[in-house]
């Protein structure tokens, strides 16, 4: 019962935030049908058909884009580090650190959610430019050259 009412909080929480009712379904094991419905309470239309982007290198195709997907990675690197355990909080906890520290950011957050995936799964690493010292994110390119998003210097 309290697992049940603890499902259906957190699906709420990712809904309000635009997750892709598959990204909803698939974490908390609430079916498809009752997720599109309460989507539709939330904002008033439908949640947006087609596929979710399957890995980081997907989201990376401008430097605009591999920017925020690097500013999402840190943010996400630091909640992962206080919630361990908790994934999907993690990935709540840091959507809201990036939207409120970087505005005009354009991930959403089934994008986020895809970059999580592939940090907790070693695929893609945040590290550090030895030119300037921003933050970059390694093995996240499409075409795989490693360029700093801010000097564009290779690494
Ligand atoms: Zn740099």
């Amino acid at each position: 019962m309290l697992k049940k009412y603890q499902q259906q909080t957190l699906a709420i929480e990712l809904l309000k935030r635009h997750a892709r009712v598959k990204i909803v379904h698939q974490v908390t094991g609430i079916p498809i049908k009752p997720l599109r419905q309460t989507y539709r309470q939330l904002h008033g239309r439908s949640p947006t058909p087609g596929s979710i982007k399957f890995s980081t290198r997907g989201l990376t195709g401008s430097r605009r884009k591999y920017k925020d997907v690097t500013l999402f990675a840190v943010c996400y690197r630091v909640a992962a580090s206080k919630l361990a355990d908790d994934q999907i909080q993690a990935v709540i906890t840091a959507f809201d650190a990036y939207k409120h520290s970087y505005p005009f950011g354009n991930l959403d957050f089934s994008a986020a959610w895809v970059v999580s995936e592939d940090i907790k799964d070693k695929k893609v690493q945040v590290s550090i430019c030895p030119h300037c010292r921003a933050w970059v994110l390694l093995n996240a390119r499409e075409d795989l050259v490693e360029r700093c998003g801010v000097c564009n210097n290779y690494l």
